[in-house]
């Protein structure tokens, strides 16, 4: 396949706007560009399909938030998270303003927490001495939650991490979370020393996916055909875990 074309990459947004608080808001985010002159169905097709999919769960008429939740997809994460930078540097000093006065509407609700969902769908463990790999899912994946110790908004951050892992326990079917503490690489990095901020992958970024745990990371492999069943699994887990952390956080209700 020949090398990608980049075009203007925009921003996306779709907002579940809180009954009792639209004034506060959690934002569930992805990437939407991607590297490997393929489909980039992994990272970050998968965590945008995760994002599009709680969307449609939470927009149901009778789903019912008490806080608002921004559903985000994010440009150019992997060009160094400028999309992010671009949406703090705009809309930081707006949080929790009403837009007009007396409207009871908040263009910009106060910042509760940042999460960003990447590459979800392959656990495989790490890469043989010779280099091969496992073809199937490792039994013992796990949904790796990560927080960045070396933060301002570390203990916070934490804090928000392990209300993952308790949903992961009590809302996902087959695969558990871990929590990590060196988030990088992220769209949730430029939001680390503002607001509570954790990350969602397949494997922690950088003692795994940076020691080969991935082979089709950034590569022309990562098209949707390479994928089976189980990691496909893999990744509803992860929304799985997202959606019963962030309907639990914002006080989500079914209405009859
Ligand atoms: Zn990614």
């Amino acid at each position: 396949m020949q090398p990608m074309t980049p075009g203007p990459r925009e921003f996306v947004f779709c907002t579940k706007v809180g009954t009792g608080h639209p004034e506060e808001m959690y934002i569930a985010g992805a990437h939407m560009d991607g590297h490997g002159w393929g489909e980039a169905a992994n990272d970050d097709g998968s965590g945008t399909a995760l994002v599009m999919e709680l969307a449609r769960v939470f927009s149901g008429p009778d789903v019912r938030t008490d806080r608002t939740i921004r559903f985000a997809l994010w440009n150019n994460e992997e060009t160094g998270s400028q999309g992010a930078r671009a949406y703090i540097a705009q809309r930081q000093a707006l949080q929790g303003k009403e837009d007009p006065a007396g409207s009871g509407k908040y263009p910009e609700p106060k910042w509760l927490g940042m999460i960003q969902h990447d590459i979800m769908l392959f656990d495989h463990g790490m890469p043989r001495e010779d280099g091969t790999m496992s073809s199937e899912q490792r039994p013992e994946a796990d949904v790796n939650v990560e927080f960045q110790v070396n933060s301002k908004m570390a203990a916070e951050s934490q804090k928000l991490a392990w209300i993952f892992l308790v949903a992961n326990e009590k809302y996902a079917s087959d695969y558990p979370a871990s929590v990590g503490s060196h988030m990088t690489n992220t769209d949730s990095g430029p939001f680390q020393d503002i607001i509570p901020a954790i990350s969602l992958r397949e494997n922690e970024r950088g003692t795994q996916i940076g020691s080969g745990w991935d082979p089709q990371w950034h590569q022309p492999t990562d098209v949707f055909t390479t994928y089976s069943d189980k990691d496909f699994r893999l990744g509803l887990n992860a929304a799985q875990t997202t959606l019963g952390a962030i309907g639990t956080l914002t006080g989500a209700t079914i209405t009859k």
